[in-house]
């Protein structure tokens, strides 16, 4: 199967989970995580109308983006962020969906602001406590999000979740569930909606999953460009 044609049978799976769930296809943006693939790969869903894509870690995306002068597309780093690539990170992605502290928050907005650009980026939630994970806890959410008002170059627009490995979609869609409540917890508590808006969240194997819980941006990597 080609790319475009996996790409169209997503694109309507994400519609049909949208309907399901009472929601609108056009409120879910779908990333096409092209981590380890060429940038042929990447031209081949671009030419099929996929505008965001999504890497891993920032020398790669940078690499990418370099390798399409000429394409359109919105870059969106999902790896982990460590802070001493902070600069890269704000210099070549339009969107960060992994910041996880204050310290981080911070660093992209100073490299943001030098290279005079705008990030939105995304605040990544470590709901399971996982030791091997990265993200803030939810008792960090919190400071981080305070942290991001009124930053000149740099937007928080939600929350990213990457969670446990789960053999079921029943097993995922319980932390989907959890990251949308500790969004409406943050927005009780007077976190302002527009640092709200976006929950990141659901991969190849659980995307359907994740909308029905409210995902408005899903990640997905296998199954448009096939197994790394
Ligand atoms: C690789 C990756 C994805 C995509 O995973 P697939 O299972 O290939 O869809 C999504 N999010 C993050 C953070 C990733 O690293």
């Amino acid at each position: 199967m080609s790319i475009a044609s996996r790409l169209a049978e997503i694109r309507a799976r994400i519609a049909d989970a949208a309907v399901r769930a009472h929601r609108s296809p056009a409120d879910i943006r779908l990333i096409a995580v092209s981590k380890t693939f060429p940038i042929d790969a990447v031209r081949a869903a671009y030419d099929a109308g996929q505008r965001d894509f999504g890497e891993n870690r920032v020398q790669e995306l940078m690499e990418k983006r370099q390798a399409g002068p000429d394409l359109d597309a919105r870059w969106h780093l999902v790896g982990h962020l460590q802070s001493n690539k902070a600069r890269k990170a704000a210099e070549h992605a339009g969107w960060i969906h992994s910041i996880d502290s204050v310290d981080l928050l911070r660093k992209v907005d100073l490299a943001a602001a030098a290279a005079e650009r705008r990030v939105s980026v995304l605040v990544q939630a470590d709901l399971a406590g996982e030791a091997t994970k990265h993200g803030a806890q939810p008792g960090e959410l919190d400071a981080i999000f305070a942290a991001g008002i009124g930053l000149r170059s740099t937007a928080i627009v939600g929350l990213m979740l990457l969670p446990p490995f789960a053999e079921n979609s029943a097993d995922a869609r319980h932390w989907f569930t959890r990251l949308r409540t500790e969004r409406d917890r943050l927005a009780a508590s007077g976190v302002p909606s527009a640092m709200l808006a976006e929950l990141s969240m659901g991969m190849s194997h659980d995307f359907e999953v994740a909308i029905e819980e409210g995902a408005t941006m899903v990640r997905v990597g296998t199954a448009i460009f096939g197994q790394r």
